[in-house]
């Protein structure tokens, strides 16, 4: 059986945070807004992963009223949604995600977010793709005060028939 997610998430970039990608510290002016570090990638990867399964979500996962997640890792939280979604023996076959925020340029930055998402989904960088899109100017995004990211992904599982 095979089976496609989606996730996506946003959030509200501000002065004196650090702009957070797939557990990468990149360079911007400002930085995601967020009772964790932010990283709004791996946040819509996890939703992604957690669609295509249907093991729940972000929010119910890590509620935002638990102490444990403050200021918390999010490549810790992306890598222990990929250990449930193992668990029922799920297996990732490819992700693809589109970051689109004013600054950084996501293609500086996309060999190395590949290899950290590949490092913590376990697999290669070849199954994983990052673009980048401004905002042309545009709403929240266009203006530099938001970064939003959407994530697909396909899951297969060789125990269950289709
Ligand atoms: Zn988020």
């Amino acid at each position: 059986m095979i089976r496609v997610g989606i996730g996506y998430d946003l959030h509200r970039l501000v002065r004196g945070r650090p702009f957070i990608l797939a557990g990468i510290r990149l360079q911007a002016k400002r930085g995601e807004l967020a009772y964790s570090d932010g990283d709004v990638l791996a946040h819509a990867v996890c939703d992604a992963l957690l669609g295509a399964s249907a093991l729940g979500d972000i929010g119910s996962l890590f509620p935002p009223s638990d102490e444990r997640w403050k200021d918390a890792d999010s490549m810790r939280m992306l890598a222990s949604v990929y250990d449930l979604v193992r668990e029922r023996g799920w297996n990732l076959v490819n992700l693809d995600c589109i970051v689109n925020c004013e600054e950084p340029r996501i293609l500086d930055y996309r060999d190395e977010i590949r290899a950290n998402l590949a490092r913590v989904l376990r697999t290669e960088a070849d199954r994983i793709f990052v673009k980048g899109k401004t905002g042309e100017g545009v709403g929240k995004v266009g203006k530099g005060r938001a970064v939003q990211v959407w994530a697909t992904c396909l899951l297969d599982n060789p125990e269950k028939e289709a």
